[in-house]
């Protein structure tokens, strides 16, 4: 039960021009807030400089603009959150959930194939080191909007991940958990590549002791079995005087047969439809779902 306002957001990483698949995300997180007579907003996550670029954060947003998907209020940067992020820290140094870990990459490899919270009892200064959550790995399952319970058996879920890198660099974790916590993000989205940090991420806000959003994990796209469509590799990127056949096929993605989307030649019209018709029923029940120029899709 909750009386909040239903705030949606789509939270691109820039370090590429959209894809078949973040186009679906984007397009599926919209519509989850819409139909809730929600926000959605929008969050370019250029927390790693090196891999991010400017150039690829204004292809995305015109990207959206040319699909009709106009977010509400300013587009937020991580790149320019690096306070937010530090009096995050901050508040998880104070509930004592933070130690500083000195391990190589290749020191740590050497004791097992996960980190194995060597440096916990070690009391290395926080500063100038890498800072290192203290999982308590308590949650391996959770409720998802589109998955029912989700149980997450893997590692992640109880390593203790670095929150900031000896570099000074946020680590993700901590930057999407602050961001949605600083925006009142009640509902999050996302392709099923990120189900097994979520049990994580819900740690985080338990640590913080902040209510959680409500989680949407929905099937990736992918080119063949096990191939997922990324930023960097194999992706086609959208063509934006392609946008009507775009939105259809991310519509027939997320369950919407060809037969019942309207012949409008408007986004608006589009996307408004897709809001009154769909329903997270209608999302198909799979971890992943081929597409390929080949079968016509994308
Ligand atoms: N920035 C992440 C990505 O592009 C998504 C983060 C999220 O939705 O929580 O994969």
């Amino acid at each position: 039960f909750s009386s909040r306002q239903t705030i949606g957001r789509f939270a691109p990483s820039s370090t590429g021009p959209l894809h078949f698949g973040s186009l679906v995300c984007a397009l599926l997180s919209y519509i989850m807030a819409k139909r809730e007579q929600g926000k959605w907003l929008v969050r370019i996550e250029d927390v790693d400089r090196e891999r991010c670029k400017d150039k690829y954060a204004d292809s995305i947003l015109r990207t959206l603009e040319a699909h009709g998907l106009l977010w509400d209020g300013e587009v937020v940067y991580q790149s320019k959150r690096s306070e937010i992020y530090r009096a995050y820290l901050a508040k998880f140094e104070a509930k004592e959930y933070l130690y500083g870990c000195n391990c190589s990459r290749k020191a740590i490899k050497s004791r097992a194939d996960h980190y194995d919270q060597y440096c916990r009892t070690r009391n290395i200064p926080l500063t100038e080191h890498a800072l290192r959550f203290k999982n308590p790995g308590d949650i391996q399952s959770f409720a998802d909007l589109f998955l029912g319970q989700a149980t997450i058996q893997n590692y992640l879920t109880y390593e203790d991940p670095v929150l900031k890198r000896a570099d000074g660099i946020s680590a993700y974790h901590l930057a999407v958990v602050a961001d949605d916590i600083e925006q009142s993000i009640t509902q999050v989205v996302r392709g099923m590549d990120l189900l097994s940090v979520t049990p994580l991420h819900i740690q985080l806000y338990k640590a913080l002791s902040h209510v959680q959003p409500s989680y949407a994990h929905f099937p990736l796209a992918v080119h063949s079995a096990g191939v997922k469509y990324a930023k960097q590799a194999f992706s086609t990127p959208i063509d934006n005087n392609m946008f009507l056949q775009n939105l259809h096929a991310c519509l027939e993605f997320i369950g919407i047969h060809h037969t019942r989307i309207p012949k409008t030649t408007a986004s608006p019209e589009l996307l408004s439809w897709s809001i009154d018709n769909w329903h997270p029923d209608l999302l198909p029940k799979h971890a992943e779902i081929i597409v390929s120029e080949a079968n016509g899709i994308y």
